[in-house]
């Protein structure tokens, strides 16, 4: 069997970018190479997105430029833009196969010259990429696909499907090979992470999940990826009595105003995630909540802007992700009359982002002088007084300290004294 260079890249969520991830962990377990120059690869993969026209224009420049950059190259291209448009896909040059969502799982065999899946008879351990092998510290494990909701602006649950969870057993085994080649931090994805189980017939089945996890892996931190708010309950925080659990909860709120999360087809209300928010801050110290954010949805008044914009700032959200919104055909928001001219949407997404970096400024102003453990990851400049490391807090804050001291991939205290442009600065403790 042939050994080849392989290059992977994505644009879009978590889930992508954990995607990718997996598949680089499965081509190195099948005998490939990865490589991190576009160049000099043999194939390239692609995992696209189509959630907004901009990922899907994003989408077709990254195909373009791996095109531009390796001609000899055989380039596939997956994901969400693959499923949506894959004839438009298959026309871009260099692109040898378009392979959507539905035939993702199996996209290894599919680009393997040899049919027989070989990495499934090796050893797991050979799917393992050491930490730092594709410059990282944590590894995102996909747990679950798919969403059974109908939020009226999601083209995703129309590209993924109905929503299927993996194994517990598959997804212990894999954390605990990942822990045991050294990664320090494990992040679930999911397209609807609270609803893992539900189609194996759990109730609380991501509950069960982390409490298996915890109990039955020894990775040294547990982080989970974004939460719709109304798949947890306030119990759901006793989970955070175990400290390997990040504290950082990303709630993907949408808007703050009920009318618009009406329409939006949101289960939740201001009330119902305000109590949400709060038994989430008394059970879970140090917590950073973040959230996302949509501005000018289909029939957002004035009115409804402000009062989003007011409850944003009343839940006191860490930052925000703001989202411009963008029309999708197939999704019924694209059908609902009072679309918001692009001039206003500018406008609202201008005043949100401001919002947004208010809220960090004080959230980050209001850690200094405490001492977090921060996993470091990479020493990213070298100064007269030692290397500038880069590492990140359990509750999600990106910090930077000078030592002579080599760092990769630990975790230690630090204390946090002050900001910097991009962060925190911090003194190992
Ligand atoms: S919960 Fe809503 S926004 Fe999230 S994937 Fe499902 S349909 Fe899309």
């Amino acid at each position: 069997m042939t050994s080849r260079r392989i290059f992977l890249d994505f644009v879009g969520c978590r889930l992508n970018e954990a995607e990718i991830e997996q598949m680089a962990r499965r081509f190195a377990g099948r005998g490939d190479v990865i490589t991190n120059n576009v160049a000099e690869a043999d194939v390239i993969v692609l995992n696209t997105c189509a959630v907004t026209k901009e990922a899907a224009r994003k989408s077709r420049q990254m195909i373009a430029q791996a095109g531009r950059a390796n001609p000899q190259a055989a380039i596939v291209a997956t994901g969400c833009y693959a499923e949506l448009a894959p004839e438009r896909l298959s026309h871009l040059p260099g692109v040898t196969q378009v392979i959507g969502n539905r035939q993702k799982d199996n996209l290894i065999d599919l680009v393997s010259e040899d049919s027989a899946p070989f990495y499934e008879r090796e050893p797991l351990a050979r799917e393992i990429l050491k930490p730092g092998s594709l410059g990282r510290t944590r590894a995102f494990v996909k747990v679950q696909d798919g969403c059974d909701n109908r939020c009226t602006f999601c083209i995703t649950t129309v590209l993924r499907g109905k929503g299927r969870s993996r194994s517990p057993d598959a997804i212990i085994e894999e954390i605990n090979l990942l822990a045991g080649a050294g990664y320090q931090e494990i992040v679930l994805t999911g397209v609807h992470l609270g609803s893992y189980g539900h189609d194996l017939g759990q109730l609380h089945g991501l509950r069960e999940l982390v409490e298996a996890l915890l109990s039955q892996t020894n990775v040294s931190r547990l982080r989970l990826s974004s939460l719709e708010p109304w798949d947890l309950d306030a119990g759901f925080f006793d989970l955070w009595a175990d400290p390997r659990l990040c504290p950082h909860i990303h709630l993907p709120l949408q808007s703050g105003c009920d009318a618009t999360l009406r329409r939006m087809a949101r289960r939740t209300t201001q009330e119902a995630f305000a109590a949400l928010v709060t038994a989430a801050r008394a059970r879970i110290s140090d917590l950073a909540i973040t959230a996302d954010i949509i501005v000018g949805f289909p029939g957002e008044t004035q009115a409804e802007f402000a009062e989003s914009l007011a409850f944003v700032e009343a839940m006191g959200f860490a930052r925000l992700h703001v989202f411009t919104y963008s029309s999708r055909p197939g999704t019924a928001a694209a059908r609902m009359p009072n679309h918001v001219p692009k001039a206003i949407k500018k406008e609202r997404s201008a005043h949100m982002l401001a919002l947004s970096k208010r809220l960090w400024m004080v959230y980050q102003q209001e850690q200094i002088g405490r001492v977090y453990d921060v996993l470091w990851e990479s020493a990213y400049r070298a100064t007269p007084d030692g290397y500038i490391w880069s590492g990140l807090t359990g509750n999600y804050l990106r910090v930077f300290t000078t030592t002579s001291e080599m760092l990769n991939n630990t975790i230690t205290p630090a204390r946090l004294t002050g900001l910097t442009g991009d962060g925190l600065r911090a003194v190992v403790a």
